[in-house]
């Protein structure tokens, strides 16, 4: 039988105490005169399952201090489509995820990365970074520096895998636990309002969220892993700061050049409209991440297949100038590359990567792009993961592993709870989990935020500036290169 905490003494925190408003009172007294259906009570429930979600939900099912909790996830889209994805080795899908080696580890602790088949897993551990005005580059690449990072350890910088690949594998995990969360999906979250005294049990400050099914859920402690738009977070009246980018991040999957000559190694440059990157895959299969002006991106996306082939091919070997241009012809893009390649001297592979020849049918789509940073990470009987609290320009692959940061640390923080006798809905509980999480992710958030502002000038004195200090970042002065990649495998 599921034992969870339910079956404790409730106690109201001293912080939740504090907290109590008039407004909420309000909010309670329309609740109780409602004649609406009594909550189903649980310890955690967790909007939400994008990938953040479903790792927390693994997560939870699969550390001992908190696999016998209560847990219910609750999902708008349907999780069949994961559910049943049937992988064919000639496609990849375009929506790419790179996981540093922290990531994997954790996954490989919580039982999930079992179920990721390796096939189709491509890591890599070699970088290519330069500046699309200037040429400066780094190269990342851990046998170049030290001959490895220490004697016998792992060089690799990422692991690419398809996102649903990623949380097929997660499913999977969470469906095997010994104790499984209750999975609501193809329903959303509508409502969210604090609950009422009862003879039982005292809900006033537990968030009880109504669903588009009907069902109503009480939750010692509400999680939000409900993306950027988080409905978990505007409910706690927890502010999220931060821009649109004007920026889009277009993707693609190719078939390239036979490669088997080159190392596998990831690819970015840096175009003053936003960075453009080719990421390996298993085989002659490679994603593209192009982070371009909404404009270039409609652009991109009206392109005949071997024009969008070609201007791929050109964002790695001509000078913008040439670039923009093209972006203004709606046809003929194959024959002015190669003539404008013809008299434009640029590097080899594997400086560059080898040409692509096709793009996957299907695959072309693009997303918006912004920062934006939750004021905190945790409110009354509430916790935000993943993009609810967080969200980062994809240049630095970083979204994703911040939120299964996110998860782990949360996880420890109940689990510590829990171990103390503590309401895991209690600031004692979540307090550990703002504090380790907040200020890392700050720092990753106006890393990246710098980075993009450093690389839209086209001109001005910052651009030979940037890359003198990207040539003092490449020769690894003051160990700075050793020290990025240290903080880029785990942040
Ligand atoms: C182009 C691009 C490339 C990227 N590349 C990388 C990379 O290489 N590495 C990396 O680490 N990160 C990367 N990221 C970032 C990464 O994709 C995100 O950080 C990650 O997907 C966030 O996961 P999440 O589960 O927090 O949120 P989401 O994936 O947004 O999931 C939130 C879930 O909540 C559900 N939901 C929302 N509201 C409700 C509601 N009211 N009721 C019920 N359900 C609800 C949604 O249906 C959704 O499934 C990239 C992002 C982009 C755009």
């Amino acid at each position: 039988m599921r034992r969870s905490l339910l079956h404790l003494p409730i106690k109201r925190s001293a912080w939740a105490v504090r907290t109590s408003n008039v407004a909420r009172i309000a909010a309670t007294r329309s609740f109780a005169s409602e004649a609406s259906p009594k909550p189903e009570i649980y310890d955690i429930v967790v909007v939400g399952g994008g990938p953040v979600g479903l790792t927390l939900a693994a997560s939870l099912g699969a550390a001992r201090a908190t696999s016998h909790l209560k847990v219910a996830l609750i999902e708008g889209m349907n999780l069949a489509s994961i559910r049943d994805w049937k992988p064919t080795p000639d496609y990849f899908a375009n929506r790419i995820v790179s996981l540093i080696p922290s990531t994997v580890k954790l996954l490989k602790e919580t039982g999930v990365w079992k179920h990721i088949d390796q096939e189709r897993v491509q890591s890599y551990d070699g970088m290519q970074v330069w500046d699309g005005m200037t040429d400066a580059r780094v190269e990342f690449d851990w046998n170049k520096l030290l001959g490895g990072r220490e004697e016998g350890t792992d060089t690799t910088i990422a692991h690419m895998v398809e996102n649903i690949h990623l949380s097929h594998g997660l499913l999977k995990r969470v469906e095997e636990l010994a104790v499984k969360p209750t999975m609501i999906d193809k329903t959303k979250v509508e409502k969210i309002e604090y609950g009422q005294l009862t003879e039982e049990v005292d809900m006033r400050d537990w968030p009880i969220v109504s669903l588009s099914n009907g069902q109503k859920l009480g939750a010692r402690l509400l999680i939000g892993a409900d993306g950027g738009n988080s409905p978990v977070r505007t409910f706690a009246g927890i502010e999220s700061r931060g821009w649109d980018y004007d920026r889009h991040s277009m993707v693609a999957t190719f078939k390239i050049e036979d490669d088997s000559a080159f190392p596998k190694f990831a690819y970015q440059r840096f175009l003053p409209s936003g960075p453009v990157a080719i990421l390996p895959l298993p085989g002659n299969f490679a994603n593209l991440a192009w982070s371009t002006t909404p404009e270039k991106v409609a652009h991109l996306k009206s392109l005949a297949p071997e024009d969008f082939v070609a201007m791929v091919n050109a964002a790695f070997r001509l000078s913008y100038t040439d670039i923009d241009y093209l972006h203004n012809l709606k046809s003929g893009v194959v024959e002015e590359t190669k003539w404008r390649e013809s008299v434009t001297k640029y590097p080899d592979p594997p400086t560059i990567p080898v040409r692509i020849t096709e793009v996957l049918e299907g695959t072309r789509a693009s997303f918006p792009l912004k920062m934006k940073h939750a004021d905190r990470y945790i409110g009354e009987r509430i916790a935000l993961v993943g993009d609810a609290a967080h969200t980062i320009h994809p240049m630095a692959g970083q979204g994703l592993n911040a939120g299964v940061g996110d998860v782990y640390s949360l996880v420890k923080s109940i689990a510590d709870g829990i171990s103390h006798g503590q309401d895991i809905g209690s600031s004692f509980t979540l307090e550990p989990y703002q504090s380790e999480r907040y200020l890392p992710n700050n720092a990753l958030l106006g890393f990246v935020d710098k980075l993009h502002t450093l690389y839209g000038f086209e001109s001005g004195p910052l651009v030979p500036l940037r890359s003198i200090g990207v040539e003092i970042i490449n020769r690894d002065w003051f160990g700075l290169k050793r020290f990025l990649m240290s903080q880029a495998a785990k942040s």
